[in-house]
């Protein structure tokens, strides 16, 4: 996969003078974050334990995703615990108001707190059958109403093994970013294949696929590209957080079941903190 010459320098910066020295010469304006999803899971009691044990930390942005009748008490629980934690949804509909059973607007999102919405999930385009069109019609929706969306892109194993992964991701971002010449959004790179089965990629495939994704984003909003955070999701977890974190073009990581248990998300937010104040 060809990298950015940038990415190439950053890499080889960081090989030959160490990671700490050479993040501190290349340094980029792109925040990192950690971003918990919790899917469809947890009771109100449940998320209650959650903010009792969960530390989370100043030194990188957190996001917890929960699911919508949690949004408002999650809301709640993080005016309690005093922390800048931020609120985001899994899942929001284009209009604003309709007669749309079961949906939730990005006004309705926005009431209860949030400021971030994951869009385009592979659980939705594999069960709700969402596509890029649908994606895209989201995503520009939220960016006009000032929600920050947190776009998911990731190849399936057949296209993976069939070598198609760059070409999934280039029609996926062009499909999502149609018309779109903002920088206020983030990027998700979540292989399917490694999602919830343990199967992480590996660093280097996912900072490869990371500059990829970024050269991509150059040809969609130009130099704005090199201030969009890109995240890594796909079975991380405490283990492998911190090779993760290593890598200049892996701005942080969306995590499902590590982020359930508030002790496994601290550990790996922990992980992207120290990485922070290093660099
Ligand atoms: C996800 O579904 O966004 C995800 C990253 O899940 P997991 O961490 O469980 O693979």
């Amino acid at each position: 996969m060809e990298q950015s010459i940038e990415s190439y320098i950053k890499n080889l910066v960081r090989e030959t003078l160490g990671h700490t020295l050479g993040e501190m010469q290349v340094q980029s304006d792109r925040r990192i974050y950690v971003i918990a999803n919790w899917k469809m899971n947890k009771s109100l009691a449940e998320t209650a334990e959650f903010f009792q044990e969960f530390k989370s930390s100043n030194d990188v942005s957190v996001v917890v995703c929960p699911p919508t009748q949690l949004l408002y008490p999650t809301q709640l629980f993080i005016k309690q615990s005093g922390k800048p934690i931020g609120l985001g949804g899994q899942n929001v509909h284009w209009a604003d108001k309709g007669a749309y059973t079961g949906e939730t607007s990005i006004s309705m999102l926005k009431d209860v707190g949030c400021e971030y919405v994951i869009i385009g999930h592979s659980e939705r385009r594999q069960y709700a059958h969402e596509d890029d069109v649908l994606v895209n019609k989201k995503v520009k929706q939220a960016i006009k109403a000032g929600l920050i969306p947190i776009i998911c892109i990731g190849e399936t194993l057949e296209e993976k093994n069939s070598m198609r992964t760059e070409q999934v991701l280039f029609t996926q971002l062009f499909g999502a970013l149609k018309e779109i010449d903002s920088g206020d959004f983030i990027i998700a790179y979540e292989p399917v294949w490694a999602i919830g089965t343990g199967q992480s990629a590996t660093a280097d495939l996912a900072h490869q696929t990371h500059s990829y994704i970024r050269s991509v984003l150059k040809q969609i909003v130009g130099e704005k590209a090199e201030n969009i955070s890109i995240l890594y999701g796909g079975s991380a977890n405490e283990s492998n957080a911190a090779e993760y974190s290593s890598m200049s073009d892996i701005d942080g990581v969306l995590v499902g079941g590590a982020s359930l248990k508030a002790q496994s998300f601290d550990g790996i937010i922990k992980v992207f903190a120290k990485g922070e104040q290093n660099s």
